[in-house]
């Protein structure tokens, strides 16, 4: 009974003694860490995804309180992507917007898709661009020496344009 008596007391005094003032305050002091790190993340993560200053600041101030709970509040209503993401994928679909626009010559008599190597439109058979007289290359009608070979284009050669106007021009005569 001596025994018993004395060893209740003695478990008081362990929650009163330094060691538990120790572990205690070691704990808190972890719980502060880790609460510290959960807002930086929050910080770091929402600086990555959204533009707005404020926004961050608030989904910041979300991340600290409640402490925890806020992180995973975050976490289920942050933008799905990074800015750096999209960013990159903007600029993916405008590349290849460009392409399919240089992609997509068309003739401008019968409105068929045309290649940009094309002489004669292959439907309607319009001449749509001269051919370099050394190498054959097909000519821009604003070039004024052929880029493949160095020939000099004779000024007024027949172009695209000069071939197509008078087939507009009978086309508004027959309209009237
Ligand atoms: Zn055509
Ligand atoms: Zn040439």
């Amino acid at each position: 009974m001596r025994l018993l008596l004395a060893a209740a007391p003695d478990d008081t005094t362990f929650f009163e003694s330094g060691t538990w003032g120790a572990i205690r305050n070691l704990g808190i002091f972890l719980a502060l860490v880790f609460w510290a790190a959960t807002v930086y993340w929050v910080y770091k993560d929402a600086r990555r995804r959204i533009d707005d200053p404020w926004l961050v600041a608030i989904a910041t101030l979300l991340g600290a309180v409640p402490p925890f709970v806020g992180p995973l509040i975050y976490m289920l209503f942050r933008p799905p992507e990074y800015i750096e993401d999209v960013r990159e994928r903007e600029l993916e679909i405008l590349a290849i917007e460009e392409q399919l626009a240089e992609r997509d010559l068309r003739c401008p008599v019968c409105k068929g898709v045309v290649d940009s190597s094309f002489l004669v439109c292959p439907v309607c058979t319009t001449r749509l661009k001269q051919a370099c007289a050394e190498c054959a290359a097909p000519l821009e009608p604003i070039w004024q020496v052929c880029p493949y070979c160095a020939t000099h284009v004779p000024p007024g050669i027949v172009t695209g344009e000069d071939v197509l106007q008078p087939l507009r021009r009978q086309r508004s005569r027959r309209g009237r």
